[in-house]
């Protein structure tokens, strides 16, 4: 038994902090969360006290390339060969634990890099953030994302696509609805894989007992693939009001990503990226945020993503999309539950994670203040005092 005891604690989802908390961890999970002046600690109980600091969920980041590593132009890595490319995912995998994001849902990785990383992380041979792997993604001939994927037309290529990652050990499965910024030649306006081939790729997942994850930039793609039935939508750049609706009857998350354009925009040409992406980042930002605002006003489940691994999207600054969200118009709070407890109610219907709560897994963040108060606070590494993953120290 280990004692975690603070000033403060957010739980993830409440709107107050615990005052002089105590977290009784059990093993890798948590056993008891209450106050100090209540719960007593058993004599021979390690205790490790906080005083002046904050405990809350480690965070999650629902959307990371883990083998790409914010270059200016991901194509000088992309063909990387299969080694080069599993050594970068565990580098970065490794950075951003350090920077107190302790599980990802790696949304496509080449080789299925992120699948063995995920193994190798499992048998202590690398460290890192829990990961939930996607594997390859799924495209079309010349879709987005072909560098890092499967190739598949047809619904019986798609399905046969499917049962291959999940051959492979993925967890959840990525299909591309759409065109997208950093592949050269697609536009993210075009629909890619069509409603059939996305409805084929639902029913092969669940059959498995798996969740779906669409790239979706474009209101034509967006539609067919909350009509087909996907479980989250990746970007969804351009909502317009139905699909607003539709997602919210049919119980559909929506993974924003603003990391990705802003760093784009920020850094452009100068810095090296292609004008290519910089060109379709100008052309999808404005109704990006403006889509993520009506999806937040419209009271739509919203997870935290990044797109770490995108150009200058450095992994291990994963925490500024809490900055980003913020400044778009989200309350904190509602920005951190995207992190913590909403994250892990999207990546599995049974969470276990993601909320400082008796039987979740004791991944937890020690923090120098209030993070309600302050989101940006992760931009200064030092103001992260200590990551408990599981119960145990990593920093
Ligand atoms: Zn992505």
């Amino acid at each position: 038994m280990l004692a975690l005891k603070a000033g403060w604690l957010f739980d993830g989802w409440s709107e107050t902090l615990v005052e002089n908390p105590i977290v009784l961890i059990d093993g890798e999970r948590i056993h008891t969360v209450g106050s100090s002046d209540t719960v007593s600690v058993l004599q021979g109980t390690a205790v490790a006290d906080f005083p002046n600091a904050v405990l809350m969920p480690g965070l999650i980041d629902l959307h990371v390339h883990l083998t790409i590593g914010g270059e200016a132009d991901p194509r000088s890595v992309m063909r990387d060969p299969e080694a080069a490319q599993a050594l970068r995912a565990a580098a970065n995998a490794r950075r951003m634990l350090e920077r107190g994001i302790t599980s990802v849902r790696s949304l496509g990785a080449a080789f299925d890099a992120d699948i063995a990383l995920r193994r190798a992380i499992a048998k202590g041979e690398a460290v890192g953030p829990r990961i939930t792997a996607s594997g390859r993604c799924i495209t079309m001939t010349g879709g987005h994302g072909h560098q890092m994927g499967i190739e598949a037309d047809g619904p019986w290529a798609v399905r046969q696509a499917v049962r291959s990652v999940i051959k492979a050990g993925a967890d959840v499965v990525k299909l591309m609805a759409t065109g997208g910024v950093l592949t050269e030649g697609v536009e993210p306006g075009s629909p890619e894989l069509s409603f059939e081939e996305l409805q084929a790729a639902v029913a092969e997942a669940e059959n498995a007992g798996r969740r779906t994850a669409a790239h979706a930039q474009g209101t034509v793609g967006i539609r067919q693939a909350v009509t087909a039935g996907i479980h989250s939508i990746e970007h969804g750049c351009f909502l317009d009001d139905a699909v607003i609706d539709q997602m919210g009857e049919n119980g559909t998350v929506l993974v924003p990503t603003l990391s990705a354009p802003l760093n784009i925009l920020r850094h452009g040409t100068a810095a090296g990226i292609p004008q290519y992406v910089v060109d379709k980042t100008k052309y999808i930002w404005e109704a990006h945020q403006a889509s993520f605002r009506r999806a937040y006003e419209a009271g739509l489940t919203i997870g935290m993503g990044t797109d770490a691994g995108t150009p200058f999207n450095v992994p291990g600054e994963n925490a500024s999309e809490l900055q980003y969200m913020v400044e778009a118009g989200m309350k904190s709070v509602d920005a951190l539950r995207a992190a913590t407890a909403t994250a892990a109610e999207i990546l599995s219907p049974t969470p276990d994670r993601g909320l400082l709560a008796p039987g979740r897994l004791a991944d937890i963040l020690v923090i120098a203040a209030n993070p309600l108060e302050d989101v940006t606070l992760w931009s200064q590494p030092e103001a992260l005092l200590a990551v408990f993953l599981g119960g145990k120290r990593v920093k």
